[in-house]
């Protein structure tokens, strides 16, 4: 038995990095990049915000209305299923509420699967360059991780993305998840429908195929639609999905999951009961039924993002082709110097050293204003 007095040493220095799980002390914390209330005190309006891939024109007027309104209900805890969600989805997409999981962002959601379908006897397939949180959901579960090489700068349809056909090698008897971004962040490259069926014939029946498609209602590829598709014939399939992209609801934090009901029923009892607010769920639902600005932003931004890519090749800066709302940029050399030169003027861009592509910046397309402030205060 240890007595307080003995046990309270004061020159013993807390520390509680030294006290957490084994999952934890492989984590670091999330990377903001830069004190961005600081950053819109220090600049006003001439700030250039492109370096995390909001929409420029913001949400939908109906979901502002709709959130305004959600605001007198506050009080109230939201309705922990969030069935006036869930039903609008599943009528615009055709299938079952209880194919559908709401979560906080579909961060929570790919974190969450993970958590509930993964342990320290499985292993996790991503690829290389790969969405961020994949690695993250993965250590977090404990789970090992196999970081499948990317296909090479030079390869034509995805430099930079997924190897789909080495990715199905590397899944071993202890894999349980593989995930995948179409399109991917923050390479901004895809796969069409046929090379996505063809991966999913390969992969075992109990290895849950994630298909993150958090830029989906952005893209317009020719054969290229959504892993939606394959869904009844392969019930390993999830497919996540944000309002943060194409809708403009980045700060209200609501994503979904369409997956076997089964896998719904397991996430449900991880999930944080009350983890989409009430707010997040007028404002989504809303979102949803305003298809014409929906339509809006995706027109927009698909002009704009041809018209930055060409007026940035123009200036000598190459970017990967992207089905996103950002464009990939690879210099020659490192980028740091770049996206420095660009902050001291406002111009917020992503760099891409936490990727391992020192070399590459991430732009997010923004309003035709901040567009310009990008291409004016290049070197
Ligand atoms: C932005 C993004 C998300 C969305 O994250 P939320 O938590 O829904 O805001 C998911 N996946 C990818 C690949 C993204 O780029």
């Amino acid at each position: 038995m240890v007595k307080p007095e003995e046990s309270r040493r004061p020159t013993a220095a807390f520390d509680a990095t030294r006290l957490t799980n084994t999952a934890t002390a492989k984590l670091r914390a999330y990377d903001p990049g830069h004190d961005l209330p600081a950053l819109r005190e220090r600049f006003g309006a001439t700030i250039a915000e492109l370096g995390s891939n909001e929409n420029p024109l913001g949400p939908s007027p109906r979901a502002l209305k709709a959130m305004r309104a959600a605001l007198a209900e506050t009080f109230r805890y939201p309705d922990p299923r969030g069935m006036l969600l869930k039903r609008a989805l599943a009528e615009q997409l055709g299938i079952e509420v209880g194919r559908i999981g709401l979560g906080n962002g579909s961060h929570e959601l790919l974190m969450l699967l993970a958590q509930c379908f993964s342990d320290a006897r499985h292993s996790i397939v991503f690829s290389q360059f790969g969405f961020a949180v994949f690695p993250i959901a993965t250590a977090a579960a404990g789970a090992r991780a196999i970081c499948v090489p990317a296909l090479p700068r030079g390869n034509h349809a995805a430099p930079l993305g997924h190897d789909l056909g080495a990715m199905a090698k590397a899944i071993r008897r202890d894999t349980r998840i593989v995930y995948l971004a179409n399109p991917n962040n923050p390479t901004g490259t895809w796969f069409d429908d046929a090379a996505l069926a063809a991966f999913l014939e390969k992969v075992p029946p109990q290895v849950l195929v994630v298909v993150d498609e958090a830029y989906h209602e952005y893209v317009d590829a020719p054969g290229l639609s959504t892993a939606l598709g394959f869904a009844e014939r392969f019930p390993n399939l999830v497919v996540t999905r944000t309002f943060s992209k194409a809708y403009g609801l980045a700060g209200m934090r609501v994503g979904y999951l369409v997956a076997h009901p089964s896998v719904v029923a397991v996430l449900e009892r991880l999930r944080e009961s009350f983890n989409v607010n009430n707010v997040a769920l007028a404002g989504a639902a809303a979102a949803l039924a305003d298809k014409p600005w929906l339509a809006k932003a995706r027109a927009f931004n698909r002009a704009e993002r041809e018209w930055l890519r060409e007026e940035l090749l123009e200036r000598g800066y190459r970017c990967l082709p992207s089905q996103t709302n950002f464009l990939l940029c690879v210099l020659q050399r490192d980028a740091a110097k770049l996206e420095h030169h660009l902050f001291e003027r406002g111009v917020i861009v992503r760099p891409m050293g936490g990727y391992g592509l020192s070399r590459a910046l991430r732009i997010s397309i923004g309003s035709r204003a901040e567009n310009r402030r990008l291409l004016q205060a290049l070197p």
